[in-house]
């Protein structure tokens, strides 16, 4: 079976809108975290680049609730216990956090 028009998955639950909105307004805090991570040309050695702390989990052990909780900055209670639906931030663009909307 395919995915939808519009709708990659990857890692599981994490979905692609069309590219450009990835870079324009990511939601999803992993899209954000490795966003950051990117060196850019107009920011040489003014900061240190931004990491994401922790290590992806086994595929023999994945996480009961959401398989980013353990290196998600974001993380609370409701993350590590359920996995997150798929909820539309604007057409075409798809998202599974159950905090995407609280830091925009
Ligand atoms: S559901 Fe929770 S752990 Fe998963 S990405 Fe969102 S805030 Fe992070």
């Amino acid at each position: 079976m395919s995915a939808p028009p519009g709708l990659a998955r990857r890692s599981g639950r994490h979905t692609s809108p069309p590219l450009r909105r990835i870079f324009d307004r990511p939601a999803h805090p992993y899209t954000r975290g490795l966003l950051a991570s990117i060196p850019r040309l107009d920011n040489v050695r003014k900061s240190r680049l931004a990491t994401i702390e922790g290590l992806v989990p086994s595929l023999h052990e994945m996480p009961k609730g959401c398989r980013f909780e353990n290196r998600c900055p974001l993380a609370t209670e409701v993350c590590r216990q359920r996995q997150p639906a798929l909820e539309e931030v604007e057409p075409g663009h798809l998202v599974a956090c159950f905090h995407w909307k609280e830091h925009p």
